[in-house]
């Protein structure tokens, strides 16, 4: 089985569009998403309809999709997401808030060898971006491979018995996945980059070859930044795409 995995795509469709062509091309059997669908980005409608036409094999909510649906209050965001977060349950539909409602919490076990969380296998709001994070998260998680998101940073944590590493992928690169070891991988950030790298990421999950393959992907930056223009959004948001910060 290979598995498409997207995570935070935050109403960015035209990187949406990009990564489901790469990764069609490249071939690929059933979708995971990771969450935060919505926020941020100008097309929350067309991206949950995107979503729900594809029929991910497994889906988990992100916080911002909680916050879009009206299930939970903007809180813990800033000022930026808070705005963005508003805007975004104004104009969801009473049916896609519905079904953003009712997704799942993370963890959730896909396989023997695959489980998927927003955050953290131990709190879907949790980040993970160092190896104090990972090792926690990887003490939590119950299966080989725990696939997030949620910081919006491609990263991946190795746990075997000569201890934890992690490594930074800049660009296409494969994660083996090593018997014995425990993984924990965030592919990045499809709609909203935050590691200097504007490209939109993604990744493929070979159950068969033991392997992640992590993959970066030009996308119309322009185009997306055009409609955060004309929705009003805050100009920071628009500035952020093509910086990949
Ligand atoms: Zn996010």
């Amino acid at each position: 089985m290979r598995y498409l995995v997207l995570t935070d795509i935050h109403a960015n469709l035209e990187a949406l569009e990009a990564c489901l062509a790469d990764a069609a091309a490249r071939g690929y059997d059933r979708t995971l998403v990771l969450g935060d669908l919505v926020g941020y980005g100008a097309d929350p409608n067309a991206v949950v309809a995107r979503i729900r036409g594809i029929d991910p094999l497994a889906i988990v909510r992100g916080n911002h999709d909680k916050v879009a649906c009206g299930m939970e209050e903007a809180d813990g965001f800033n000022s930026v997401a808070r705005n963005a977060v508003r805007w975004t349950f104004d104009v969801l539909t009473a049916e896609h808030r519905a079904w953003l409602a009712d997704l799942p919490q993370g963890p959730h076990q896909v396989s023997e060898l695959v489980e998927i969380c927003h955050g953290s296998p131990f709190d879907e709001d949790a980040y993970v971006f160092d190896e104090l994070d990972a090792a926690r998260a990887l003490k939590a998680s119950s299966r080989p491979l725990c696939l997030f998101g949620h910081t919006h940073c491609p990263v991946a944590f190795e746990l075997s018995s000569e201890g934890l590493g992690s490594f930074a992928p800049s660009d296409q690169s494969r994660v083996q996945l090593i018997d014995g070891s425990k993984h924990l991988v965030n592919p990045g950030s499809v709609g909203q980059p935050r590691d200097g790298d504007p490209r939109a990421a993604y990744a493929i999950v070979d159950e068969d070859a033991r392997c992640v393959d992590m993959f970066r992907v030009k996308y119309a930056v322009g185009e997306a930044q055009a409609k955060v223009i004309k929705a009003g959004l805050p100009e920071v948001l628009v500035q952020r795409l093509a910086l990949g910060r």
